[in-house]
């Protein structure tokens, strides 16, 4: 068996709502344990998990992918005497070294005070221990290449690799908002990121076949299914927008064509969420990136809106939204090269500082609610990313 010792993260600060914070967090992670036959444990201010071996790198993936914790790591479980916990250390001490460690250092915590050792005492046995049982490795307090943890609780935990948990708050704990997702880039970040805020999410694909193709639709699927996996799973709506869009290219004058489909894209989920009970819209808007997106025409495309609209990646550049699309492996699937809809209709010169009540004149005569409606009636459900059921 393996034993993985997790730190609790921000919902260790929510006082009075702690409980209920570590109950959808342990529900969470039940989830994506499912079917790895691991056991999950409750000790103050952490939680345990056992494991088969062989399922560690289920177990792994899943503490990789769950928000509401600051760390975890791969524990030994001592005996809780001063011998036990010693020669642990020391076991730990020589993988480390075997694996290329030469400067450690030792950090201590003591929940139990009927242990002998305070956290001083231990660190000073510990590190002793540790240079007389495995020879070449040095103590280094400033740049270890290891740091190995002791923590006294109901037993003994030895740990000397930790990782970074994803921190955040347990999806869940924020109500349900419905996010935009197209086939870009942006959109899955903003949806990781409301997630990481404790948002549940649903999705909105908005697409116009056969002008987009069943790749571009595979390519949202599969995002979605990324994103879902932080998120404790997502159903995507795919909405076909293509007789909206006929119209509007039909009846508008060019430049004005990308926010008046916007505006309309935002009625549509606006409507789908009220049915939904989504609390918000979410975007991948980041202000002034492409046309579409100036203060002006955000203006514009928010007036018919009733939720709030979040648009967590209002404030960052091109740059921070890749490298983060890359830390949670949606860049590659977003780069695929299959456009979106709103590529190819967007027209060369777009309307840059629209006026909102311009606009919502020119959206009005396009008579486009009965074509929304239309399209949200039709509507297609898929669920993506949802933790694997066991089979029984
Ligand atoms: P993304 O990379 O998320 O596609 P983008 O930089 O391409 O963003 P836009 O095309 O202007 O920017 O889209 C702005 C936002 O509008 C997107 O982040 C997304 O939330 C939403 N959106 C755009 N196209 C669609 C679509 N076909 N279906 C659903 N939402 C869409
Ligand atoms: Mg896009």
């Amino acid at each position: 068996m393996s034993t993985y010792l997790l730190k609790l993260g921000e919902l260790t600060l929510k006082g009075e709502n702690r409980k209920g914070f570590e109950q959808i967090l342990k529900r969470n992670l039940l989830s994506m344990l499912q079917g790895t036959g691991a056991k999950l444990e409750l000790i103050t201010g952490r939680f345990l998990v056992r494991c088969p071996e062989a399922a560690q790198e289920q177990v792994e993936a899943a503490l990789a992918h769950l928000f509401g914790i600051a760390g975890w790591a791969k524990t030994r479980t001592a005996e809780k005497t001063v011998e036990g916990v010693l020669r642990a250390c020391v076991s730990e001490a020589q993988e480390l070294f075997d694996q290329g460690v030469r400067r450690f250092k030792i950090e201590a915590r003591r929940t139990d005070k009927s242990f002998p050792l305070d956290s001083y005492g231990l660190r000073c046995e510990g590190g002793a221990a540790v240079l007389q049982g495995v020879p070449g490795l040095q103590v280094d307090v400033h740049a270890p290449d290891a740091v190995i943890a002791i923590e006294i609780r109901e037993k003994a935990y030895i740990y000397g690799t930790a990782r970074k948990g994803l921190r955040g708050l347990p999806v869940g704990t924020a109500g349900r908002g419905l996010l935009l997702l197209s086939g870009g880039i942006d959109s899955p970040v903003a949806g990781y990121m409301m997630a990481s805020r404790g948002m549940h999410l649903d999705a909105v694909y908005f697409h116009a076949y056969p002008y987009t193709s069943e790749g571009a639709r595979q390519k949202v699927r599969d995002l979605a299914a990324l994103v879902g996996r932080y998120a404790r799973g997502i159903r995507l709506y795919t909405v076909s927008f293509t007789p909206v869009q006929l119209r509007i290219q039909a009846q508008a004058p060019e430049p004005w064509r990308t926010v008046l489909l916007r505006m309309a894209m935002m009625e549509g989920a606006d409507k789908l969420a009220q049915y939904r009970g989504d609390r918000c819209l979410i975007t991948g808007e980041s202000l002034s990136q492409v046309a579409s997106q100036t203060i002006e025409n955000i203006s514009c495309t928010e007036s018919l809106v009733s939720l709030p609209v979040l648009r967590p990646l209002i404030g960052m550049d091109k740059e921070q939204i890749i490298r983060l699309a890359e830390r949670i492996g949606t860049y590659a699937t977003s780069i695929l090269p299959y456009q979106d809809c709103c590529v190819l209709f967007s027209p060369p010169h777009p309307v840059l500082r629209g006026d909102p009540t311009e606009a919502r004149q020119r959206y009005e005569q396009l008579e486009l609610s009965t074509w929304i409606d239309a399209a949200l009636r039709e509507r297609d459900m898929e669920k993506c990313g949802f933790p694997v059921q066991p089979r029984i």
